[in-house]
């Protein structure tokens, strides 16, 4: 039977940390796979995650199964973040996920069972698992213009024309914040012209929110995600807390649907419930605990904000160094981009063959598309990284 299976295509990012870790070079900055590192390269356990971490250690008195959806304090805890108290709690149904990626295979599959004809629209680019994810499932994807390969920023009229040729019944796949992989984002207008489209087509929007904090701030971030919960009829959340808890190995994340009506959630619920059945009955539940915990917990949640509000700030001052250095080096304005982006990425808009010209001469890794991962950057390493892009002629 096996002899039958077919080699998948490698994940692009996991080879390239393969070649990472065998290249010798003292010198090699990894600013490849999607996960933040402080100024010494290293993933930190938060302060607020160990200290939950050891209170539940001494308080769980079972590790028993919890519910399909998994706790609905949890859910609680999660709405409360992402939406604020902007849409009626009455229209949200929400289950426990696998991480971010969890949520966002459980949104598909549930879009997939409303609308079997569904297309789901996606930015060109996006984070290549939603396009794996995607074709994997069979599912028709239509892609719209989002990068102006020029400035590097959000190509809107391009975004908006793309975008008027849905109907409803498509989902629109957009990210919340931090667009992965460009680090280029809408402005609030934008995106309040994005919401009379939606309601115009009758389109359903499913928003990613992977990076909440990392980009302007925790409520900041939120803005556009509530924005468009409350302003559609009907709306997809699929939200990670791999980033912003730094809990990527716990698996941690949640959907979330809104209905139109209140009247239609616990169908909603049910059919996700279902969803979590068929996949893996109960979703895990050690890091939705500590989020709860956290969330739920003045001093750990202060005490988790301020964390993660450095982590923001220190990933801010990388792009403004690297940008200042890079007009130094070229004297010219061109990366001003890199200090407009937002969250861990930014897309650098060269060419695969430049960016192996770094790798090879430099020992610099990137993601052959030329997203760049920010926090693998520290105070020692922004001069090289420019003097290296300078040099390469980028
Ligand atoms: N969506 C986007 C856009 C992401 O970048 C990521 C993380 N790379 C995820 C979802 C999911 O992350 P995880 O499954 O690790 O929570």
């Amino acid at each position: 039977m096996f002899s039958n299976l077919k080699a998948q295509p490698a994940d692009k990012i996991l080879e390239l940390m393969a070649k990472y870790r065998e290249d010798p070079r003292q010198t090699k900055i990894d600013l490849g796979v999607g996960v933040y590192k402080n100024a010494d390269g290293v993933t930190p356990v938060m302060r607020a995650v160990k200290a939950a971490e050891k209170q539940l250690w001494e308080e769980q008195t079972t590790k028993a199964y919890v519910g399909l959806a998994g706790d609905p304090a949890y859910s609680d805890a999660m709405i409360g973040l992402v939406l604020g108290d902007e849409v009626e709690r009455d229209r949200i149904a929400a289950i426990a996920t696998p991480g971010g990626t969890g949520a966002v295979r459980q949104a598909f599959e549930l879009a997939r069972l409303a609308s079997p004809d569904l297309r789901v629209f996606v930015s060109s680019p996006t984070w290549p698992n939603h396009l794996s994810i995607l074709n994997a499932m069979g599912i028709e994807t239509v892609p719209y213009r989002y990068f102006d390969a020029e400035s590097r920023a959000v190509d809107f009229d391009g975004m908006m024309t793309d975008l008027a040729g849905m109907r409803a019944g498509d989902v629109v796949l957009l990210h919340g914040c931090c667009h992965n992989p460009t680090g280029a984002n809408l402005n609030m207008s934008q995106w309040r012209e994005v919401v009379s489209l939606l309601n115009k087509t009758g389109a359903t929007p499913m928003i990613d929110i992977a990076y909440q904090g990392f980009g302007d701030g925790l409520e900041e971030d939120a803005a556009a995600t509530r924005l468009v919960a409350a302003s559609v009829p009907e709306c997809l959340i699929a939200a990670s807390c791999s980033k912003n808890f730094g809990i990527y190995r716990e698996r941690t994340g949640i959907l979330m649907t809104i209905s139109e009506s209140a009247d239609l959630t616990p169908v909603s619920q049910g059919n996700m419930n279902h969803l979590n059945r068929q996949s893996y009955s109960f979703p895990p539940d050690h890091g939705a605990r500590l989020v709860t915990m956290i969330l739920n917990d003045e001093t750990l949640r202060a005490d988790w904000q301020q964390e993660l509000e450095d982590v923001r700030l220190s990933m801010l001052n990388l792009r403004k160094q690297l940008a200042e250095e890079l007009q130094r080096l070229s004297g010219s304005d061109r990366f001003g981009f890199i200090a407009e982006h937002r969250g861990m990425f930014s897309q650098l808009g060269t060419t695969p063959e430049m960016v192996e010209r770094l790798r090879a001469e430099h020992g610099i890794y990137m993601v052959s598309d030329s997203r760049l991962n920010i926090a693998g950057l520290n105070q020692t390493t922004v001069p090289i990284l420019a003097k290296a892009i300078v040099d390469t002629g980028i």
